[in-house]
């Protein structure tokens, strides 16, 4: 009795440790099938599902050790699902998603991370498409994450799409995930952070993580990555004037795109206004100056000059000792986030507590306590 309900269970279990069947949804996928020329990968496998859409069996209990070392080994199916653990919002999958980010860390740290930002339309996808390409024939495996402003707000991702990637797509070298469509910034930011973590364990060599230049999004994926890259269009003039001063002062280099046919002559303009605006802003490192380039992402000209400048910037911030003290603060800051982030959930989802907020909130608003003794009382709330 007891037996058969362990053997119901673990049929339950993720990963199957059944044979998979000829046309099972694991067979059609070409990359992942590669890999599996044991009996036991090949039961892994058979538990694949499409990247995007996955739904996470309801009271099917989680392997974590088996599903941490299919990661490891570089099942992309298997990393598509614990991308999927990690975004899911039920409170036992989140549990099980820190275990297994835990039980990975180990394995984590070795990748180039690079961020990189630009208005819709600066060619982002075909940068991305193009730099991974040009990694990938060098021997590289190549992640694509997103973190993307509105998807948090909309639920549906603009970046990361693979439509937008095409010969990326294509290539069982790189995996390109969306951005997760829920939660606050914040929220989706942590989430990208952690899958970036998994694609490291999954053996990815380089990461890149795209974003859009709006509010704090390009302060997260700086916050999360060595090398912050910031796509501009050629034009100078008007364009320049509506230059972030705050974008600037994140960028590790500027590369101005689309440095092609008519639009050399102005995207060398474009260079040399940026440069000078660069001049006038202090660095953020006496060991590295950014520098700004132009490049074209649709012929390829100018891809190895602009990975090149990463490398550069690696080798320099790790001669100065900057790079593992920039990863040292990340990791702080990111723990902060994220405790400021369940502080703020324990607020709204606790009903006792909400409704004593709502009362003290409307007592500040009328002027009968102060906002330091609300803060001081909510506070006290959450001991
Ligand atoms: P994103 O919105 O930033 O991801 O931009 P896309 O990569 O989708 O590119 C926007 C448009 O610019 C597309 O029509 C691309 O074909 C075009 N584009 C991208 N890179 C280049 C380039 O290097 N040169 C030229 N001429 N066009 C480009």
């Amino acid at each position: 009795m007891r037996g058969s309900a362990i053997a119901r269970r673990r049929r339950k279990t993720w990963i199957v440790r059944g044979a998979a069947q000829p046309g099972s949804p694991g067979a059609s996928c070409t990359s992942d099938c590669s890999l599996a020329n044991d009996r036991r990968q090949t039961a892994i496998l058979s538990a694949i599902i499409p990247e995007q859409g996955i739904t996470l069996p309801k009271n099917a209990p989680i392997d974590i050790p088996e599903l941490a070392r299919a990661v490891r080994a570089g099942h992309r199916a298997a990393l598509a699902r614990a991308i999927t653990l990690i975004e899911s919002r039920r409170e036992d999958h989140q549990a099980a998603a820190r275990d297994l980010v835990q039980a990975l860390l180990p394995d984590t740290g070795r990748a180039v991370r690079v961020g990189i930002t630009g208005s819709p339309g600066v060619g982002k996808s075909t940068t991305i498409d193009a730099l991974g390409m040009f990694l990938i024939e060098r021997g590289q495996r190549v992640a694509v994450l997103a973190v993307d402003p509105s998807s948090a707000r909309t639920g549906g991702s603009i970046l990361g799409d693979k439509t937008r990637m095409a010969r990326l797509s294509a290539s069982e070298n790189a995996y390109i995930r969306p951005s997760p469509s829920s939660g606050s910034l914040g929220g989706v930011a942590a989430k990208t952070r952690e899958s970036m973590l998994l694609c490291e364990a999954a053996g990815f060599d380089v990461i890149l993580v795209e974003t859009v230049g709006v509010g704090q999004s390009e302060t997260a994926v700086c916050d999360m990555t060595d090398f912050f890259l910031a796509l501009m269009l050629p034009g100078a003039g008007d364009e320049l004037q509506g230059i972030k001063k705050g974008l600037v002062e994140l960028a590790d280099m500027i590369a101005i795109n689309k440095a092609d046919g008519d639009n050399i002559k102005r995207a060398n303009f474009a260079a040399a206004d940026y440069r000078s605006a660069l001049h006038i802003l202090s660095p953020r490192s006496d060991h590295w100056h950014p520098p700004v380039l132009t490049y074209s992402a649709m012929t390829g000209q100018g891809i190895a000059e602009l990975w090149q400048k990463v490398l550069d910037h690696r080798t320099a911030m790790s001669a100065s000792g900057e790079f593992a003290e920039r990863r040292r603060q990340q990791q702080v800051k990111w723990m902060w986030t994220l405790l400021e982030q369940r502080m703020m959930a324990r607020l709204r989802s606790d009903p006792v507590i909400r409704a004593k907020v709502k009362k003290i909130e409307t007592e500040v608003a009328d002027g009968r306590i102060t906002p330091t003794l609300a803060a001081e009382r909510i506070a006290a709330m959450l001991h």
